[in-house]
């Protein structure tokens, strides 16, 4: 009994916890993996007075309050004695009783172990109300039944359920059920032999269910209503202990040593003889501890007895069944192992995903944030390392948007005859030139140059808009972001600030790229030309040919294979700058700026930061909660298991 109790709190404490908290995947409480125990036994008469379900975890606690039933029953002539077992077996008389008809329905009496030092039953059909007398717990049975079957006798399959709370019980179920008849009385219809008997089989067909089956010495063993239905469920015999009720009733020189020592009928477990009290003990109100002694006695100073009165006794049958019990339990506890070691993974997988809790410290916050910018910082380099998609686009933008937007500038519409002429002679003013128009040169070459800054500047925006994107792809992939909703505002922001400044640094050292070239023309280039037009040009030509078509057109063609010179030179050199000045500083340098105004924050502005969704924060806690109820239970239980 002790081991029992030992063993089903360990078990209660670690299942009854998480299956209080109330979530989905809680276990099932040990309640559903606890056998429930059935009582069944004939009775002459069809008036099933029925075993009084109790637990004999009760049994040396019974409390004195609870009197002993003071309706009169027959002196053992037609009932098996059930209810009698069950009581001596759990040690408490709550239940009613007398010599007709009393337990006309099932009765599923719910034991559930709590702490403290109260006691007190609940009826499912009455919620709210708390018994803590047990006398009124019989008559609310008494009347329960009557309310349901009317003072007719009749009986119902409608079960009713009793719960009892204590500090002296071990979750249990026990089923007390009609006693088994053979013929139906005046006043009942004669399906009620089959009802009863169908009623009773719905409960002990379960394979959980413990069969107690009771068969009364002084009537034949091969009449017994309870034999007779247990085998039928119970082929093997391997959940039904027979109990040998009334063993004092027999006849003068008849004894019960043949069915006592398995002779008669075999069963797996033992059978028990017991000696309850008579309906003269009950009458007397002679208490279940005194009855206990006298039934030692009898078996101990019984000549035919003596040798099995070890075996014998209710006191024997509780342990018997206890011992059975804690079997039984046992061979669950692998599957509630497994159930329980599943549901940790599951509970430790949830909480990874939601990330760690907050350091409390301002030390602490800092270095989470930190930890966290570190990783947001290594996932944008991998996008621009190529491990991440979306750098190549640099890349594109260099080999292609930037080529093409200097293709589309149309140097020969501004080198046209016109614009050639206009500014040439603009530019030598009222001084047209003497050899060749340098000035004029210079302006052409100029203004053909300056609108490069155009495709420049749209290079340095398209990559800024790359960098900008791979910032929201690395803050979107940076997991533990998700859990700080004003912590990734925030680094999102100072990326885009550094990525802003970056961008006005790229701008101007590459816009300073174009108007070097306009500030410096390639010396060697000119040089080159007065030999081009001595040997292809027209040396006749007198100096006042100079503004002619064919002068001013190869003017064009010069500027123009100029320009188109720097803007290769521009085509390798812009991409430098620009990779110099944004790409490569994005990759160094991303949140220096954040980090140093970091460092100067207060402990509430840190908190602030890692302001988490309350949601998040309360699941987590619970989460957190639940894994070390989790982990307790698995150690409990696993020490259960291993001991023997
Ligand atoms: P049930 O109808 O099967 O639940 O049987 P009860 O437990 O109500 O017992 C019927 C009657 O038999 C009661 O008056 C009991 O006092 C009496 N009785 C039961 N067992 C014994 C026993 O072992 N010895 C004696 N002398 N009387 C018993
Ligand atoms: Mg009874």
């Amino acid at each position: 009994m002790d081991n029992l109790i030992t063993l089903v709190n360990k078990l209660q404490r670690a299942c009854t916890a998480l299956g209080d908290h109330g979530e989905e995947s809680a276990l099932p409480t040990l309640w559903d993996s606890l056998p429930a125990i059935a009582v069944v036994g004939g009775q002459v008469l069809a008036l099933p007075s029925l075993p009084r379900v109790l637990s004999w975890f009760l049994l040396d606690l019974v409390p004195r309050h609870i009197c002993a039933g003071r309706i009169s029953r027959f002196a053992g002539g037609t009932s098996s004695g059930k209810s009698s077992v069950l009581e001596s077996v759990v040690g408490k008389d709550f239940l009613p009783r007398g010599s007709g008809i009393v337990t006309r329905r099932p009765l599923v009496l719910q034991l559930h172990r709590i702490d403290g030092d109260r006691e007190y039953a609940e009826f499912m059909h009455q919620p709210r109300k708390r018994y803590t007398d047990f006398a009124a717990v019989r008559k609310e049975i008494a009347d329960e039944t009557d309310r349901e079957t009317g003072r007719s006798k009749q009986i119902s399959p409608v079960p009713i359920h009793l719960s009892i709370y204590s500090p002296y019980v071990v979750n249990l179920t026990l089923i007390d059920l009609p006693g088994l008849t053979k013929v139906a009385v005046e006043g009942q219809p004669d399906s009620i032999v089959q009802d009863i008997e169908n009623m009773v089989r719905s409960y002990i067909e379960k394979p959980n269910s413990i069969i107690l089956a009771v068969s009364p010495a002084n009537q034949d063993l091969a009449t017994s209503d309870a034999i007779k239905i247990s085998r039928e469920v119970d082929p093997k015999g391997e959940r039904t202990f027979g109990v040998l009720t009334k063993i004092d009733l027999m006849d003068k020189g008849t004894d019960a040593v043949d069915i006592l020592e398995g002779r008669s009928y075999r069963l797996q477990h033992p059978w028990v003889g017991v000696v309850n009290r008579s309906q003269q003990d009950i009458n007397k109100n002679v208490d279940m501890i005194a009855a206990r002694r006298r039934e030692r006695d009898y078996f101990s100073t019984t000549p035919e007895y003596k040798h099995l009165a070890p075996r014998m006794g209710s006191e024997y049958l509780a342990k018997m069944l206890s011992k059975h019990l804690e079997q039984v339990i046992k061979s669950r506890i692998p599957g509630i192992q497994s159930l329980i070691t599943k549901t940790i993974a599951e509970l430790e997988t949830e909480l990874n995903r939601l990330g760690k809790p907050i350091a409390n410290d301002a030390g602490g916050k800092l270095y989470t944030i930190m930890e966290i910018c570190r990783m947001f910082d290594g996932i944008y380099k991998e996008h621009l390392d190529g491990v991440r998609p979306g750098g190549e686009k640099v890349y594109h933008v260099f080999d292609n948007q930037f080529p093409v937007a200097i293709k589309r500038l149309q140097f020969d519409k501004q080198l046209s005859m016109e614009n050639v002429r206009k500014l040439i002679t603009e530019a030598d003013g009222y001084q047209p030139h003497l050899i060749a128009p340098e000035q004029g040169y210079r302006r052409l070459i100029e203004s053909c140059l300056i609108s490069i800054r155009g495709p420049a500047e749209a290079a340095v925006d398209a990559v800024h808009a790359i960098l900008k994107d791979l910032v929201r792809k690395a803050i979107n992939e940076t997991h533990e972001l998700k859990q700080f909703p004003t912590l990734r505002v925030e680094v999102g922001n100072a990326a885009f600030e550094s990525l802003d400044r970056m961008r006005d640094e790229s701008k101007k050292n590459t816009l300073k790229l174009v108007d070097m070239e306009c500030s410096y023309l390639t010396v060697d280039f000119f040089r080159k030309l007065p030999q081009d037009v001595e040997k292809g040009g027209n040396p006749s030509h007198s100096i006042f040919d100079r503004y002619n078509d064919s002068y001013l057109r190869r003017i064009g063609q010069t500027v123009l294979s100029y320009v188109n010179m720097v803007c290769s030179t521009l085509r390798n050199s812009i991409p430098k700058s620009i990779v110099y000045c944004q790409v490569r500083e994005a990759k160094r340098s991303l949140l220096d700026h954040f980090f140093t105004e970091l460092g100067a924050r207060e402990m509430k502005q840190l908190s602030k930061l890692l302001d988490e969704d309350p949601a998040v924060m309360e699941r987590r806690t619970n989460l957190a909660k639940r894994l070390e109820l989790y982990r307790s239970a698995q150690s409990e239980i696993d020490a259960v298991a291993w001991s023997k």
